[in-house]
């Protein structure tokens, strides 16, 4: 028999195709190798499968449920759309899922700390949980911009003890949080660990965290027959750095009957710093220790880059994202600022359940398809967080609608 997709990519350096590797400064090479070793051996560890499997059903409350979506399904008047319920995970997204295996593998390490960057503050929020359940430090870097935006986030952090630095220079979000935090590793990287919030970064983080989420799609699989006897036609899922896309994603990869779709943010427009489009408008480039497909400006750097989702507003994205458009085995689509917002408020008001406006583009676009699908056809979606977060940011910004949809 072949081996399965997740099994034999990457490669043993971390290339899907052409992307990804690992492109870091001299002196992190050996700390990478060590983390590299650590996870081969954590990957096959029976105590280390255990523990994880342990935290995830006694403390994140998995499996998280999928709901069908009734009457948003009725509205658009084509496919079934239903929701694989991230935002059920405790702190609310999918970003707990990688945080708890990655604090498992700091303290396997010997560390005593670890650091991050975070866009939206959910990972942010999700390792200072997975820090204070270990009884590690924590240091979390983020936007200045991003701080003011998501505060409610930034005062949980602080409340679950960790220490949260501003990135004060450039357009001030995730881009500058991450330089921001990588510079601070740079330092401090014998009794810290790294812990990336997506599937980006240099080998062997894309694989990890892709395996560390790819929990969402095995049990999509499974729970998805239960509700109609049959994969679904196509899973929907926004993509930022990519990892929630890739966790559900990898429970349906080597099903070719399966549509896979990846939205990007359109932001306000198609000009280059009014979207955060990386896949549709991008070019091949290093960024942040991979190759990948990236937005660059006029002299080759990575461009400004904006979307109304702090969490997807990166002018990268991960490696395997550009490897699987590259093969055709993805389909990259889009939505702007304006429908995510409408979909945020259609969610809330249709099905009682109001999304993180990064989720909001997923599910705008799987509205969008639905309706150019017939009824017997289905979607899943995932639905990677919940928009606490976000509610003060839109209704200040975008009026609660009062027509009933
Ligand atoms: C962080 C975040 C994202 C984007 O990150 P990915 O790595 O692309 O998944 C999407 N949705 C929510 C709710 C997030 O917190």
């Amino acid at each position: 028999m072949s081996k399965s997709y997740l099994d034999s990519t990457p490669d043993e350096n971390g290339y899907f195709g052409k992307f990804g590797g690992s492109f870091i400064p001299p002196m992190l090479e050996a700390p990478f190798e060590e983390i590299k070793k650590a996870y081969k051996e954590l990957k096959k560890s029976p105590a280390f499968i255990e523990e994880l499997k342990y935290v995830r059903k006694h403390y994140q409350g998995r499996p998280t449920p999928i709901s069908f979506a009734k009457n948003l399904t009725n509205l658009c008047g084509g496919a079934k759309i239903y929701l694989k319920r991230e935002d059920l995970n405790h702190t609310g997204a999918h970003k707990l899922n990688h945080c708890m295996a990655e604090v498992i593998l700091a303290k396997h390490l010997g560390k005593k700390k670890v650091i991050a960057e975070t866009g939206a503050g959910q990972h942010g929020v999700a390792l200072a949980t997975a820090a204070a359940y270990f009884g590690l430090e924590c240091e979390i870097h983020m936007g200045e911009v991003d701080i003011i935006k998501e505060h409610p986030n930034v005062v949980r952090m602080k409340i679950l003890g960790a220490k949260v630095v501003p990135a004060t220079h450039g357009l001030k979000t995730l881009k500058e949080a991450v330089d921001s935090a990588f510079e601070k590793y740079i330092e401090t990287y014998e009794d810290t660990l790294y812990c990336i919030g997506s599937v980006v970064g240099p080998h062997p983080f894309p694989l990890m965290v892709r395996d560390f989420q790819s929990i969402v799609g095995h049990e999509s699989k499974e729970q998805f027959l239960e509700h109609e006897s049959k994969a679904p036609d196509a899973v929907v899922a926004c993509v930022g750095g990519g990892s929630n896309a890739m966790g559900i994603f990898a429970g349906f990869i080597d099903d070719k009957d399966v549509e896979l779709h990846s939205v990007e943010p359109m932001g306000r427009g198609d000009k280059l710093g009014d979207h955060a489009a990386s896949l549709t408008y991008g070019e091949e480039g290093v960024m942040h220790g991979f190759n990948s497909i990236m937005l660059k400006d006029a002299d080759g750097e990575p461009a400004p880059v904006y979307s109304i989702g702090s969490g997807i507003d990166y002018p990268s994205v991960g490696p395997e994202h550009a490897h699987l458009k590259e093969i055709g085995r993805t389909i990259v689509g889009l939505c702007n600022d304006e429908e995510a917002v409408d979909a945020f408020y259609k969610l809330s008001q249709l099905e009682g359940i109001i999304p993180a406006l990064e989720t909001a583009h997923a599910i705008a676009y799987a509205m969008k398809l639905a309706k150019t699908l017939s009824k017997d056809k289905t979607i899943l979606v995932n639905l990677s967080g919940r928009g606490d977060k976000d509610i003060d940011f839109v209704v200040d910004n975008h009026p609660i609608p009062n027509a009933k949809f």
